[in-house]
């Protein structure tokens, strides 16, 4: 009998084929001319990518399933115990990378497939987990809303894009019941805990050379839209003084931005204007209408209630100057949030153990991670972007980085599926 104790094997990942499936994933919605991914939510190469998914899952055995909000699930081990689930999303914004969201889903994957192939024991199982319209094509993280049970009908039934289309509509093209995203939720007693991992989308790490972010808390996000109306008028008949220009309006407001930084804001205070549209829209034709998104973001709610407030009294101000009428309406509010605090020392602890280069740090974006932290112990890994680039066919993840990230999601996934 061998009675000399041999080390337990280093649980990893299979980089090869963790590259393989995202490099197949990022074909689904690739677009050759821009060499962008469009899987907006409930779009036909969004819901293609599920099904896609779906098929892996079942040629695994991992038991897919798609939920009313049109969340993927998989999982490995026990059908009724609750879950250590892995995640990310699915759905991209337009011409957007093949890391963002998809890092997450398909490390997810390679968990499950890595402990099912090393027949690892576990206490609790592992679920993966695909969440949809994350990207706030309609106002964001629906997948993740839903599970942690803070929609309503009239919510769902009221979300628009920044064009006005429904939600509804696009779920209901997609073959699905839009109501039926209630039946989503989960509850607390159902999820032992949850775990993202993420590409940074910024250039901290990769300035300051490390490989993983352990995340601590999620800044919170406010989107508005903003009309500013004036008069559309003959661009050369009418006089300069008499003009009701709503350009003039908008160009003003984006001055004030950084003052209302200074005055009402804090270092993590960000407000942008993203997407602008002008009516009439011909270069002979004073502006009439001045349509415009403003997302303004934040660590601390109180913050981004003085940031809002700062920009409704600039509006309104630069509306009586130009002599134009001024209306907005707030899409969307997502409270910052925090981490659990056990859990980013435990994901440190990991790191530190696989060798790995961690920093601890804010994040600037939202993620499903801040949903699923109603329900359950929630964490939320980084790994660095090359040149802090996303949203764009540009963004990249060097495949070391994803290997590592991979790594310690398989390590913090093992750790917390078989605690007792
Ligand atoms: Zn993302």
């Amino acid at each position: 009998m061998d009675t000399v104790a041999r080390p337990t094997p280093q649980l990893k990942v299979n980089i090869e084929r963790l590259k393989s499936t995202l490099l197949e994933l990022s074909r689904i919605g690739f677009n050759e001319d821009d060499k962008g991914i469009y899987r907006v939510g409930f779009s036909e190469a969004d819901m293609a990518a599920r099904r896609w998914l779906m098929d892996l899952l079942e040629a695994e055995d991992f038991c897919p399933r798609m939920d009313g909000a049109g969340n993927v699930y998989g999982r490995f081990g026990d059908p009724d115990s609750p879950t250590v689930t892995l995640g990310s999303h699915l759905d991209t914004v337009p011409a957007g990378g093949m890391f963002d969201g998809a890092l997450g889903v398909v490390a997810a994957l390679e968990v499950l497939r890595t402990c099912k192939e090393q027949q690892v024991t576990l206490a609790w199982p592992l679920e993966l987990l695909a969440t949809s319209e994350e990207e706030g094509r309609y106002g964001g993280m629906l997948g993740a809303q839903a599970i942690a049970g803070d929609l309503t009908p009239g919510v769902i039934l009221n979300m628009h894009d920044a064009d006005g289309n429904l939600l509804s509509d696009a779920m209901t093209a997609a073959g699905m019941d839009p109501i039926g995203a209630l039946d989503a939720r989960r509850l607390p007693e159902t999820m032992r805990a949850f775990l993202e991992l993420h590409i940074e989308q910024g250039p901290v790490l990769e300035k300051l050379e490390k490989t993983i972010g352990v995340v601590d808390g999620i800044s919170g996000v406010f989107k508005w839209i903003v009309r500013l109306i004036g008069k559309a008028d003959h661009a050369g008949t009418a006089p300069m003084n008499m003009r009701s220009d709503a350009f003039m309006g908008l160009a003003d407001f984006a001055h004030e931005i950084p003052r209302i930084i200074d005055e009402n804001g804090t270092d993590r205070s960000r407000l942008t204007v993203g997407k602008v549209e002008l009516k009439p829209g011909s270069p002979h034709t004073i502006p009439g209408e001045a349509l415009f998104t403003l997302v303004g973001r934040d660590s601390d709610e109180d913050a981004m209630h003085e940031l809002g407030n700062a920009c409704r009294k600039s509006l309104r101000a630069i509306a009586r100057r130009h002599n134009l009428r001024f209306e907005h309406e707030q899409i969307s509010w997502l409270a910052p949030m925090s981490c659990n605090f056990e859990l980013v020392e435990m994901l440190e602890r990991q790191a530190a153990s696989l060798d790995l280069s961690y920093v601890r740090m804010p994040s600037g974006a939202g993620h499903d991670t801040q949903f699923l932290a109603e329900i359950t112990r929630a964490g939320l890994l980084f790994v660095p972007s090359v040149g802090g680039v996303s949203h764009s066919p540009d963004e990249w993840t060097h495949w070391s980085d994803v290997e590592s990230g991979a790594n310690l999601l398989l390590k913090a996934a093992v750790a917390l599926a078989t605690e007792r």
